[in-house]
């Protein structure tokens, strides 16, 4: 859950949101809006493992998506995690969150039908030979080289 506003084909039965992302709605919108959002909803507020984060960030790293913010990384990580036990559904609109979502296995769709969503996916380009790679850390298996380039599919 990345956003204050649920569609109404969803089901919300339970919603988990994390610290990071309560404050992030409740500046975006106000405390009286999360207030209604929270009595409308069965909300858990709730962190993931440090694990569970540090495998986000580590992934986020690995594929060259460095723009997520905190609350996208402890929304990806709880998802991940809560996604390992039961069925789970991301909510997010972020090019980003929904990348890493996808890269990790966990479902994930937009809040806004009518805003067209398009998930990039990225390759890396060695800069000395030119090769073409798939996470932009380690070495060119062709040269060895370290340097790599960013390209998008
Ligand atoms: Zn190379």
């Amino acid at each position: 859950m990345h956003r204050s506003s649920i569609p109404p084909d969803i089901d919300a039965s339970r919603i988990y949101i994390t610290p990071e992302v309560e404050d992030e709605i409740i500046s975006m919108t106000s405390e009286s809006v999360y207030t209604v959002f929270r009595s409308k909803f069965n909300v858990s507020v709730t962190s993931a493992s440090p694990y569970a984060t540090d495998l986000i960030k580590t992934k986020t790293r690995t594929v060259g998506e460095y723009k997520l913010s905190t609350p996208d990384i402890s929304v990806l990580a709880l998802a991940w995690e809560i996604s390992q036990e039961e069925e789970t559904l991301l909510l997010s609109d972020d090019y980003g969150v929904r990348n890493i979502a996808r890269i990790m296995g966990v479902r994930c769709r937009g809040v806004n039908k009518h805003k067209h969503i398009r998930v990039r996916n990225y390759y890396f380009i060695c800069k000395a030979c030119g090769a073409k790679i798939r996470e932009a850390e380690g070495e060119c298996d062709t040269c060895g080289s370290q340097s790599f380039l960013r390209r998008y599919s």
